[in-house]
């Protein structure tokens, strides 16, 4: 997960838009000019991206997330299908749930454009998920309910995915300089794993540094509560965020409960990761 070196960009991008559309207005009409300055300001841009945040329910439970590419963000790189989500979440509560995969096999499909060092990671990702989890990624035949890996774009390291069982074609999303733990970690969302940080108990571990997140960015910090914890909160997960997650000035934004740092784990699975999944595939 990488998020924060994506936002940025676009960030950038969009200043720079603004700047450029404003030139034309100015030129264009110039009666109309008097708000330019406070057009072009990477407030609005902020403001711009803070447009995007809607507000919805997922099991239950009233959440923020994003709306980008006909898609809904939550947590920055989990997909929530419209079924998963409603703008309206009053007719829906408590509705809304994910589920796992029948007999804990998933099956996938790799897109032709993937590039031999991302499907070399993947088949890496597949072998520990076969060896070490209950779940059988088995290459698709003709399934009907399958997940395919889709290439994201060659600039970055992000990636994101659907969580959990959603029917018919989900994806995940790997970009080109994404790592075998962050591959693992996107498909732990397709699993159906939430992040470490948005568990119930995480205030006794964790202290999230809020003054340190980028503007507009805070709801992805917030506790999913209706999510279930399974284990012990587990700092070295695979599925905890990094600690400068959504950093605006290069600070961590998420410390242990005692306000050291910690090391995040993009390696791989930790023994609480393995028994997670399979206590949800037993
Ligand atoms: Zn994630």
């Amino acid at each position: 997960m990488n998020k924060q070196l994506n936002d940025l960009f676009s960030l950038k991008m969009l200043t720079k838009r603004n700047i450029f559309m404003s030139f034309i207005i100015a030129a264009t009409l110039s009666s109309c000019n008097k708000n330019n300055e406070e057009m072009t300001t990477e407030a609005q841009a902020a403001a711009n991206k803070i447009e995007n945040l809607k507000k919805g329910q997922l099991g239950g439970q009233d959440i923020t997330y994003e709306r980008k590419d006909g898609m809904n963000f939550f947590e920055g790189d989990i997909i929530l299908s419209d079924k998963q989500l409603t703008d309206d979440g009053s007719a829906n509560r408590g509705g809304a749930s994910f589920s796992r995969w029948p007999g804990g096999k998933i099956y996938y499909t790799v897109a032709s454009n993937m590039g031999s060092i991302n499907a070399n990671k993947i088949t890496t990702a597949v072998n520990e998920y076969n060896t070490k989890t209950n779940t059988q990624w088995i290459p698709r035949t003709n399934q009907t309910n399958y997940v395919e890996f889709i290439f994201g774009s060659s600039s970055g390291s992000d990636g994101w995915a659907h969580i959990g069982y959603q029917g018919g074609k989900q994806s995940i999303s790997l970009d080109q300089y994404i790592s075998v733990g962050s591959v693992i970690h996107e498909m732990g969302h397709t699993v159906g794993l939430y992040h470490e940080h948005s568990r119930k108990d995480r205030d006794q571990y964790l202290s999230i540094q809020w003054g340190n997140i980028q503007d507009g960015q805070a709801y992805n910090f917030n506790i999913y509560s209706s999510g279930t914890d399974i284990g012990p909160f587990n700092i070295n997960s695979v599925m905890m965020y990094w600690p400068n997650s959504y950093s605006k000035n290069g600070l961590p934004t998420i410390k242990r409960a005692n306000n050291t740092t910690f090391t995040y784990n993009r390696t791989g699975f930790t023994t609480g990761d393995i028994n997670t999944i399979n206590t949800m595939y037993p």
